[in-house]
């Protein structure tokens, strides 16, 4: 591996919403421009709508209309030329001619759909890369233009994956050795790289995507890989906040959340930050800061290792829709020995991740976020016992490491929406998270009164105080 004969880079991650369009581009060159006395490196997602986009013309292909699908894609292929246009000089004929081949190679492989000539989900990994592959030249170019040492870097030289189509598997070691020869090399010669977040490859060189959301987890695998000072991610709202705010407006944004806190937070249903970001950026304990590429002088969320103790006992509500809820219930239960493995091993087999659990004597409570091969499980499940599914249930998440050791908070929290019904409840002893299932129809209204509850109040010391006092009369 090569020597660092320079200091730590900062990678900034610009997601979807920070691209989309040439003002947009702008706002981002102006960030870049302000940092760019630190080693940077920049990752950036497919402009908004783009990815959106691919994917609905793969599924156009697959039912058999391969120049429909193409179509599909002519508006957004344009969007790309007219930032070109509008942000280029003498770089925009090559960023023009790249779009218009990429457009010709998309169509070639949504033909390719259509005639089923190769399996879809392959297909369909090396369709929805264009979008990254082109924000990302387009970014590089329209920094150069600006005088910085940009340099577009193919992010599936660096991220190597497992051959899981759609929602692939970095695989660790190749992946920091791949990042550091492809990137070492051009920090060294003072270059930015500027790679597209979520897509990479598998050893043999297959295209391949990390799932749905993933450029942050690209961003939190080249800090890994460099080392990096700090991961930056940019995107529309000033980091995280105290809750959704397309569900609660008066919702605010947190200025530091642990790791921990961070990654409950994460895979509790927070959008803003991809779970798999957070873990590898606490491995090696690089700081992550979350910003708002429209205010970029606002400071954001900082998430790194824990420091001081906050005053807040709660610092934020995630909330989830989508859930299922899986009960089976056996007499065979009580005192058999293996009955939980063969149970969660059915859910092994369809690679369906379960999310909270709770057992009784004779039943065991699961919720699921995807539900798509529940058909299949429930045929296995009912060979254990008796199987009953609600569907179109929401999981609430409270969020703080203050929760630990702060009586009545789930008095207060069952108390705020004491007229809804509540089917699952889950918090470990030493855990930060205290999680419920609703029905999905009352989340909003539940979140906007929790949310009320814990935060109304302006004065940043005292809503646990005053929500503690009103559990306790
Ligand atoms: P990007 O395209 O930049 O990756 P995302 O759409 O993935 O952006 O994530 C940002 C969005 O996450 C916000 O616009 C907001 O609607 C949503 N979100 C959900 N929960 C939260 C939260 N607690 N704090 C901030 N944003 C949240
Ligand atoms: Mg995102």
């Amino acid at each position: 591996m090569s020597h660092m004969t320079f200091s730590k880079p900062i990678v900034m991650k610009f997601g979807g919403t920070s691209v989309e369009d040439a003002q947009a581009f702008e706002r981002v060159r102006g960030i870049v421009r302000a940092s760019a006395d630190a080693p940077l490196v920049i990752v950036v997602s497919a402009m908004s709508y783009v990815t959106g986009a691919l994917r609905a013309s793969v599924r156009q292909a697959a039912s058999g209309d391969a120049v429909a699908g193409a179509q599909m894609l002519d508006e957004h292929f344009e969007r790309h030329t007219n930032i070109a246009r509008a942000l280029l000089t003498t770089e925009s004929p090559i960023v023009e001619a790249a779009i218009a081949s990429a457009r010709l190679e998309s169509a070639e492989l949504l033909r390719s759909v259509a005639a089923q000539l190769r399996p879809l989900s392959l297909l369909q990994d090396a369709i929805i890369s264009y979008g990254e592959l082109l924000s990302a030249m387009l970014l590089a170019a329209v920094l150069r233009e600006a005088g910085l040492p940009a340099r577009y870097v193919d992010a599936r030289r660096c991220i190597i994956t497992d051959e899981s189509y759609g929602c692939a598997a970095p695989l660790v070691e190749e992946t920091a050795h791949q990042t550091c020869a492809e990137l070492l090399p051009l920090l060294e010669a003072v270059k930015i790289p500027v790679l597209g977040g979520f897509i990479a490859s598998s050893k043999s060189g297959e295209t391949t995507t990390l799932g749905p959301n993933s450029s942050d987890y690209t961003a939190a695998l080249v800090g890994a890989a460099l080392s990096a000072l700090e991961i930056q991610i940019w995107t529309d709202v000033t980091g995280v906040l105290t809750a959704d705010p397309r569900v609660v407006n008066t919702a605010r944004t947190i200025p530091h959340l642990s790791y921990a806190e961070a990654v409950e937070l994460a895979y509790s249903g927070a959008k803003v930050l991809h779970p798999m970001t957070i873990q590898s950026a606490r491995e090696q304990n690089i700081p992550v800061r979350i910003c708002n590429s429209r205010l970029p002088q606002e400071a954001g969320t900082l998430v790194c290792a824990e420091t001081e103790i906050s005053p807040r006992t709660i610092k934020a509500i995630a909330h989830k829709t989508g859930v299922t809820i899986v009960q089976v219930t056996s007499a065979r239960m009580r005192g058999a020995h293996g009955f939980m493995r063969s149970l969660f091993e059915i859910f092994d087999r369809h690679r369906t991740s379960v999310d909270i659990v709770t057992t009784s004597e004779v039943s065991v409570s699961l919720s699921l976020d995807d539900a798509s091969a529940l058909p299949a499980i429930l045929t296995e499940l009912r060979q254990l016992g008796t199987v009953e599914v609600e569907n179109n249930r929401a999981s609430i998440c409270i969020i703080g490491k203050g929760l630990r050791g702060t009586p009545g908070i789930a008095a207060c929290v069952f108390d705020t929406i004491r007229d809804i019904n509540i089917t699952l409840i889950s918090q470990g002893a030493s855990s930060i998270n205290l999680t419920f299932v609703i029905d999905q129809a009352h989340i909003c209204e539940a979140v906007a009164r929790l949310h009320e509850s814990f935060f109304a109040s302006t004065l940043e010391e005292t809503p646990p105080v005053r929500v503690l006092a009103a559990v306790m009369n």
